[in-house]
């Protein structure tokens, strides 16, 4: 334990001491000082979301559900189990909007075994489904953080190296059962830059602080459920890559969708590609059995390169290796690259004019504004997070321009 670098526990930190920055004003009230707390809780995450840095855009990441007997504990409403599923599905829905080109899959641990709810896809709904029929599950015995992690090792190693590879642990038991030496395993995920993250739900523990602290990743320990809810969407920006990891310039190809009509006399139906790999590893007898899951059906995408078919989109061609993606999708994630600056805060005495947010109408009253330097359009605090962190471009500016 001695080599334990010096670092400030989350209970160091943070809301402690709040008692000493509260200062009655002349009338004894605290209104003033409890404002200024909000306030500054509001602001911080524009002004850390902000930094120019390379950023991981293609994002593999495999969520590790810990389902051990420990998630029976009611710590959490109703158990740890139902509440981290529940904040899951939220987590997906998120990450897919912030990172439309990224892909996600989930692993859960218990009874010294690990296995895959789902494999790596880019489709949510896929997940979300599959995490609501997690929610019946019997949580037994111990997990195995050892299994779980060679697990994700397995698949997140063939992906390109200029795409990211994560893996996010939900970690609710204080034990894991591991069938060999975890350290080696910590060896080899350095070696494959997978970044791995826990989320701790009970306590720490020393084998995950030196898991994330080797392989990059970060480790929070839940306070309660609004906290978890917020460690996991610190997840969901994608996080500054690896200056190890490649860089190239990709190509993508923008497939369109090709309706063929049933009635279509010439109407071949046929397989997407994706439907065969995933089918085939599944293995016989196990999954959606023949049906329209298993891809026979008329339209799709069709790569543009190779005219191999795909149901759904973004997927990385299984036959020319090109990806495919739809406009709209590389047009979402472009915000991360060129986020809107941040806006400049004075003090509202400063500002002279009106006295109304250009985005909300509302009356200014904090004490403090945000100004855009380019239109020099003043906003309030709401607006500004609201803006910085949904808009990701500036009413005013788009207003202006859209007028001339
Ligand atoms: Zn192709
Ligand atoms: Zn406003
Ligand atoms: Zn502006």
């Amino acid at each position: 334990m001695d080599e334990e670098p010096e670092r400030a526990k989350r209970w160091e930190g943070g809301y402690e001491r709040t008692w000493e920055v509260l200062k009655e004003d002349e009338s004894g009230s605290l209104k003033a000082s409890v404002e200024e707390i909000l306030f500054q809780s509001k602001r911080k995450r524009v002004i850390e979301s902000h930094g120019r840095v390379r950023l991981g855009m293609m994002r593999h990441l495999f969520v590790v559900v810990d389902c051990s007997r420990s998630m029976e504990d009611q710590d959490l409403k109703p158990t740890r189990l139902a509440s981290t599923l529940k904040l899951l599905e939220k987590f997906v829905e998120e990450y897919f909007d912030q990172n439309p080109i990224s892909q996600v899959g989930i692993i859960t641990t218990k009874n010294k075994r690990a296995e895959k709810l789902t494999e790596l896809a880019g489709n949510p709904s896929k997940h979300v489904s599959a995490l609501r029929k997690a929610a019946d599950a019997v949580c037994l015995g111990e997990p195995s953080l050892f299994n779980a992690l060679s697990l994700a090792a397995n698949t997140l190693k063939h992906m390109p190296s200029h795409t990211s590879r994560e893996v996010l642990v939900v970690m609710s038991s204080l034990t894991t059962c591991d069938p060999a030496n975890i350290y080696e395993l910590i060896k080899t995920l350095k070696s494959l830059r997978v970044r791995v993250s826990v989320i701790g739900l009970s306590a720490e523990v020393r084998v995950c602080t030196v898991l994330t602290r080797e392989t990059g990743g970060s480790y929070h320990v839940i306070l309660d459920e609004s906290h978890f809810k917020e460690l996991l969407l610190l997840h969901v920006k994608p996080p500054p890559s690896s200056s190890a990891a490649d860089c190239s310039l990709i190509r993508m190809g923008f497939p369109q969708h090709i309706m063929v009509s049933a009635s279509d006399q010439d109407a071949k139906p046929s397989f997407s590609m994706a439907h065969l790999e995933s089918s085939s590893s599944s293995g016989p007898g196990s999954g959606s059995g023949p049906g329209p899951g298993l891809g026979l059906s008329l339209g799709g995408y069709f790569c543009p390169q190779c005219h191999g078919k795909y149901t759904e989109l973004p997927v990385e061609c299984k036959v020319c290796g090109l990806t495919l993606v739809s406009a709209p999708h590389l047009a979402r994630s472009f915000h991360h690259l060129f986020p809107l600056e941040a806006f400049t805060e004075k003090p509202l005495e400063e500002h002279k004019g009106e006295r109304f947010c250009e985005a909300c109408q509302g009356e200014l009253r904090d004490k403090r504004v945000f100004q855009c330097s380019l239109c020099a359009g003043v906003f309030c605090v709401e607006c500004d997070v609201f803006i910085h962190d949904n808009l990701h471009c500036c009413p005013r500016c788009i207003h202006t321009q859209s007028a001339t």
